[in-house]
């Protein structure tokens, strides 16, 4: 019962973590709750959008590259499809932050991109139906991940190189050695040991490491897939994943991918917050006419009759950016609370990151200063 990592969630960032702590010969035990994978998280509903021009921070771009090339690498060893390139369009007013954002990060990371009107985007890929007078950002490398494909196929890497992996297993507690040397973890079933301990716990990071209580906080979200009325216009090779601010809000939305749909959500959704045992209620109708509402003015070719929602959760920090650092009490034990609705995208290189941390000198080559807690936006 003595690993050298255990891993506490095996959702997107932990099933990536897996892998790359496998890779580098550790003995690794993951602990997930559900299954494997599952729809009561943050990583269901098939895809995800990943972008390179980064309105958020250009900070993250370079672990993008990182990113891009880690999935790649992962689709290669398990001969499963897992990034689709459909290009990606982030817009918004001209002076907005989400165009602006994007621009000054493609322009400091010198990335291949187009600036395009509204109404050249509309002429050039049909299915949108933008303001005339936006600014779009157009950048061809963008794309979507096959987000629970993904970590099946990091699981099942991870478990070919001697990983454990035990799902419907739930963590109860855990404890750290006072003089750093490992930890004991609790579960429903069992009890384990081991050297260090990675959590990726998603929307219940909060209750398995009460410091972040306060710091990374769970919102409903709600997606939606509607039947296009000219399908022909909505598949990965006619339609960019897009950010996309409106006067109705800030929205994303990706082709339709692996089941029938145009999917788009719309970010923070109705402002739910709260414990995760009562946010993932069933979509209603409220939100289905406001998505509904959403897809009929700007994407009026791919809104017909609905075909699926889901419910879903950010976990989000103050300033919206990830947290990936050591316990500030307990070296060996290492967090990632890497979503606030855009993280995704980064579980190939949050996989790399978290290996670092928890293996050797716990020094990753990678800048995430950012993303460490001690930063001024999260006062700890
Ligand atoms: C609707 C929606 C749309 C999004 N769109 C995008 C997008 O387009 N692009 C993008 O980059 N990002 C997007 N995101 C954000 C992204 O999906 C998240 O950042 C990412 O899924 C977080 O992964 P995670 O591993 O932290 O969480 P999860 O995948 O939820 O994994 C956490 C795991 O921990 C397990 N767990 C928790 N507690 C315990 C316990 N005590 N014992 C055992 N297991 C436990 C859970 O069951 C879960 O499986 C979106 C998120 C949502 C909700």
């Amino acid at each position: 019962m003595h690993y050298d990592v255990i891993i506490v969630g095996v959702g997107g960032m932990g099933s990536a973590a897996a892998w790359q702590l496998a890779r580098r010969g550790q003995r690794v035990l993951g602990l997930e709750r559900y299954d494997i994978p599952h729809a009561h998280g943050s990583s269901h509903g098939v895809s995800r959008i990943i972008r390179l021009p980064y309105y958020e921070d250009p900070a993250y771009v370079p672990l993008l590259h990182r990113a891009m090339a880690l999935w790649r690498e992962a689709e290669a060893a398990s001969g499963r499809e897992l990034m689709v390139t459909t290009g990606s369009i982030d817009a918004g007013p001209e002076d907005d932050a989400l165009f602006q954002g994007a621009l000054a990060s493609a322009r400091l990371h010198d990335l291949t991109h187009e600036v395009l009107t509204g109404a050249e985007v509309n002429e050039r890929f049909p299915g949108y139906n933008l303001p005339a007078t936006h600014r779009a950002l157009f950048q061809p490398q963008g794309g979507l991940i096959a987000s629970e494909r993904a970590i099946v196929a990091h699981v099942e890497l991870a478990q070919a190189l001697g990983a454990t992996i035990r799902a419907r297993e739930e963590v109860a507690r855990w404890e750290a050695d006072p003089g750093g040397e490992g930890v004991t973890v609790v579960t429903n079933k069992a009890t384990y040991r081991a050297d260090k301990l990675v959590l990726t716990a998603g929307a219940w990071m909060g209750e398995l490491a009460p410091e972040l209580a306060r710091l990374a906080i769970p919102e409903r979200q709600v997606l939606a897939w509607l039947q296009p009325l000219r399908p022909e216009w909505f598949g990965p090779d006619r339609l960019p994943v897009f950010n996309l601010q409106v006067e109705e809000g800030r929205y994303y939305g990706l082709p339709v991918y692996d089941v029938p749909g145009f999917k788009f959500g719309r970010y923070h959704h109705r402002g739910e917050t709260g414990d995760p045992a009562g946010l993932l209620r069933e979509p209603d109708a409220e939100d289905e006419a406001m998505l509904r509402q959403f897809g009929q003015r700007y994407f009026p070719a791919g809104s017909g009759a609905t075909m699926a929602l889901r419910s879903c959760m950010f976990t989000n920090t103050p300033d919206e950016h990830f947290i990936l650092d050591h316990h500030p009490r307990h070296a060996q034990v290492v967090l990632a609370s890497p979503c606030s609705g855009h993280g995704y995208k980064f579980c190939s290189v949050i996989g790399e990151i978290l290996a670092d941390l928890a293996t050797g000198d716990g020094a990753t080559r990678q800048d995430i200063e950012f993303l460490r807690l001690g930063r001024p936006g999260l006062r700890l």
